[in-house]
Parts: structure tokens; C-alpha cells; sequence
């Protein structure tokens, strides 16, 4: 395998490759340092002394992870002889001189380094409203909690490896929360489904859920406006 391979040139499979690691990373660095920035802008709003806009270890790492992505590709551009600038001024250069990068000596280990740092940033710029949970992983040794984004058709769970459609997933977790129950307002069962599904769902919709007899084993219970819903029951209604 050619990127394996101590010295250079890369193969034709792994210089396309390289094209589009270069693209997809220009565009996620972009992504990444605004994340970074934002966080920055909301510390100092909160001016420090307010809890809800301190940063979080998770927000000071977008900066420090965009300041070694970019050390990262520096190297790869000295490699071919580009020296200093800002990470998206190099990325230009780079894509500009690939046909250097594919014959560089060390093209095996800028093309790992480089697609090493493009999952680090992928992970990082897809932010959490970006991405829902799916299920459990069903392979019955795992039950790993498998997420992706909102219209994913598949997921590979990260422990084992095994791969599920979403659909299973979903049908899954619909089957094992059938029969339980929350009791709770309508707001709170569409907050409680928007934090199990990542989608937004307003008391309106519960409401109208409802009045349509989609919530069959839904009963008023004590205390004003609370229900007892069946959570699975709610799960299909969204269609999750
Ligand atoms: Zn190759
Ligand atoms: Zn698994």
C-alpha cells in the first residue's frame, strides 16, 4: 500500500484522495475557527463572572485543536518547501502545488497526517444539534449508543464495527421503550423527545398528537395539564 510505503510518490487512488482531503479540510477549518471564535466571543459577553457563558473545556480545545491542525499542515508545506502563513493561506498554496505533495518523500505521511487531522476537525465542527441518536448499537456484546446526522440511512458502531441500518435502530428503540412511560406536560414530552432525537418538537405538536388519537395510551394524570405518555408511542409519532 503505497501510503504505508516509507518514501513517495503516492498512487492514483491515493492522489485523489489527497485532492479531496485538501478541499474538505479547507472547508472545515473554516468551520472550526468560527467555532472557536464564537466561543471566545460568548466568554467575554458572559464576562467571565457568569456561569452559563463560561467556557467549557470542550469550546477552549475548538482554539487549541485549529492552532495543531494548522501546525500540522505547516509541516506538510514544508515539506515541499512552503514555509509560515495562516492555515488557510497555506491550504490554498498546497492545493495549488499538489502535484508536488504526491511526489514528495514523505507523501505517505502528509496524506495520513492530513486525513488524521480532517477527522479531528470533522468530529469536532459537527456540532451537537447537527447529530442525533440512532439506538443502541444491536450487536447484543456492544450497545454502544450510535449516532449521526438527522437523515443518515446507516451507522458503523465505532466498538465493534458491526454496521445497522438506521431504520433498525430506530425500530429497536421504539420496542424497547414501549410500555414505559414518562408523566410529564406536553412541553416537557417535546422536550424530552427533541433531547432523545436532536429534531424540535413543540407542545403545539403534542397537543395536536393528542387531540388526533396518535397517543392512544396517553392519560391525564394529576397536577395540572400532565399526562402520562407512553415513550415509544411518542417516538413513532415523530416518526423516529
Ligand atoms: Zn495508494
Ligand atoms: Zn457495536
Amino acid at each position: 500500500m503505497c501510503i504505508g510505503a516509507p518514501r513517495g510518490p503516492l498512487c492514483k487512488e491515493h492522489r485523489h484522495q489527497l485532492a479531496r482531503t485538501l478541499h474538505e479540510l479547507r472547508l472545515s477549518m473554516y468551520e472550526l475557527k468560527d467555532a472557536a471564535d464564537r466561543k471566545v466571543r460568548l466568554g467575554r459577553r458572559g464576562g467571565g463572572a457568569r456561569p452559563a457563558f463560561a467556557p467549557t473545556p470542550m469550546d477552549l480545545s475548538a482554539a487549541d485543536l485549529y492552532d495543531q491542525v494548522e501546525d500540522i499542515i505547516q509541516d506538510v508545506a514544508g515539506d515541499i518547501g512552503l514555509w509560515g502563513g495562516r492555515a488557510p493561506q497555506v491550504l490554498r498554496k498546497l492545493t495549488a502545488r499538489i502535484g508536488r505533495l504526491y511526489d514528495a518523500p514523505n507523501s505517505g505521511r502528509d496524506y495520513r497526517e492530513l486525513a488524521d487531522a480532517l477527522r479531528r476537525v470533522g468530529e469536532r465542527v459537527s456540532a451537537p444539534g447537527e447529530r442525533v441518536v440512532y439506538g443502541r448499537c444491536l450487536n447484543p456484546m456492544c450497545k454502544t449508543v450510535l449516532s449521526g446526522p438527522p437523515d443518515g440511512l446507516a451507522a458503523t458502531c465505532p466498538e465493534c464495527g458491526s454496521t445497522w441500518t438506521v431504520k433498525a435502530l430506530t425500530e429497536a428503540r421504539v420496542d424497547t421503550l414501549r410500555g414505559q412511560t414518562i408523566t410529564c406536560t406536553p412541553k416537557a414530552a417535546g422536550q424530552w423527545l427533541e433531547w432523545k432525537t436532536g429534531k424540535r418538537v413543540t407542545r403545539n405538536r403534542v397537543d395536536m398528537w393528542l387531540r388526533r388519537g396518535r397517543l392512544p395510551s396517553a392519560q391525564r394524570t394529576d397536577g395540572p395539564g400532565r399526562w402520562t405518555f407512553d415513550t415509544g408511542e411518542l417516538l413513532e409519532c415523530l416518526g423516529a
